[in-house]
């Protein structure tokens, strides 16, 4: 077994993360190694040895242990490293937190691929998505070894866990939470992110959130913009819904924000652009935009023989993801279209697996594009 593994198993096993303690025994915590005191907050490399492989868990590590007792938030973001917009929010929400006005503790990840972060790329060196390795294995790939490392040690003593994405390539997403509503105290995060929407499903196999909500650790999602790009209006709304987390959870003076009911939608479906229907896209409708079935929100244009195809809502809803104007093939997600009303239980078309198709093609009876249902796939950058 290589020298970093050794590390990894033995090192951490034995000084794993306090739990939320009575006032009687509320002191330092202990995490992968470090003692952080009451009052105080720290900044420090996840595994600081500097062998080739272990520096993959050279990831950056924020605790801040508040004076008060209280539960474990854990905050992740950089999971698929050209997300950077949840990198922000994380840094934002630790440097706006003062472990003296704390209870509990607020261990922040802001940079979990920070090998993907540093090059601009979702995917680790090994060019594998970690989002899809949870809970990982000591024993398997990087990817697997990182995810193991990173659940064991971390994740399976949070109290509650928010992660923080980005549409994925060419995509836009509305701030947005992802959440198993079938999982009550999941759901109750969701409800008290203060803004934007909620959209019901459990989440792709072997994601970290799904996966740390199967070990019993509450856990949400939320996926605001773009890839590759710092946006205020999403990075602030991200801070906001945190903070806000954090006043549910009793860590933080004052009053979380509900999310109104209608605000939380039961399913979502993707419009594709059908077979032979290739060319330029631009979007004629944006994020936020009520649209009915039938009505023209965009078109693509066949650059060589300057067809122009009108792109059709394939349902009524509510626009909540959208690819950018860009070149597009046969197949390609454009709009990511919300349906409105309370969650329904057991609604989770909007995690199905890249690649799924969920309905068979709908003529919606208007120009030329047959719009067809999809469920979200990598689109949606979770
Ligand atoms: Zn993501």
């Amino acid at each position: 077994m290589s020298r970093w593994i050794w590390l990894v198993m033995m090192w951490l096993i034995s000084v794993p993360m306090g739990l939320a303690a009575t006032p009687a025994d509320w002191g330092p915590l202990e995490v992968v190694g470090r003692s952080i005191e009451p009052g105080s907050s720290a900044r420090f490399p996840f595994i600081p040895d500097t062998t080739y492989q272990a520096s993959l868990l050279n990831i950056p590590v924020f605790v801040a242990r508040g004076a008060r007792p209280g539960p474990t938030l854990c905050v992740t973001a950089g999971i698929h490293g050209d997300e950077i917009n949840g990198v922000e929010v994380a840094r934002r929400v630790f440097v706006g937190t003062d472990p003296k006005a704390l209870a509990g503790t607020l261990v922040t990840l802001p940079m979990l691929n920070a090998d993907g972060f540093r090059s601009g790329s979702r995917y680790l060196s090994d060019r594998r998505d970690l989002n899809r390795y949870f809970p990982g294995s000591s024993r398997g790939s990087v990817a697997s070894i990182i995810a193991d490392a990173l659940f064991t040690h971390v994740v399976s003593d949070c109290d509650a866990l928010v992660d923080l994405h980005t549409a994925s390539f060419h995509r836009t997403n509305a701030p947005q939470i992802r959440v198993d509503v079938d999982d009550a105290r999941s759901f109750e995060l969701a409800r008290h992110f203060s803004g934007g929407i909620i959209i019901a499903g459990k989440g792709p196999r072997g994601s970290l959130r799904r996966e740390a909500v199967e070990a019993g650790v509450p856990a949400i999602i939320y996926e605001a913009g773009e890839p590759m790009r710092f946006e205020p209006d999403k990075i602030e709304p991200g801070v906001e819904g945190v903070r806000s987390v954090m006043r549910f959870l009793g860590m933080l003076q004052g009053k979380p924000v509900l999310i109104p009911a209608d605000r939380i939608f039961r399913g979502s479906t993707w419009s594709r652009v059908p077979a032979g229907k290739a060319g330029f896209f631009f979007p004629e409708a944006d994020l936020g935009d009520r649209v009915t079935r039938g009505q023209k929100i965009g078109y693509v244009v066949d650059p060589l023989t300057d067809v122009l195809t009108p792109a059709l809502a394939h349902r009524s809803g509510e626009i909540i993801g959208l690819a950018v104007a860009q070149p597009v093939l046969s197949g390609y997600a454009l709009f990511h279209i919300g349906e409105g009303g309370t969650a329904a239980p057991t609604e989770e078309r909007s995690d199905v697996e890249p690649g799924e198709d969920v309905a068979g093609p709908v003529d919606v009876g208007v120009g030329e594009i047959q719009m067809r249902d999809h469920a979200q796939d990598a689109a949606t950058g979770m």
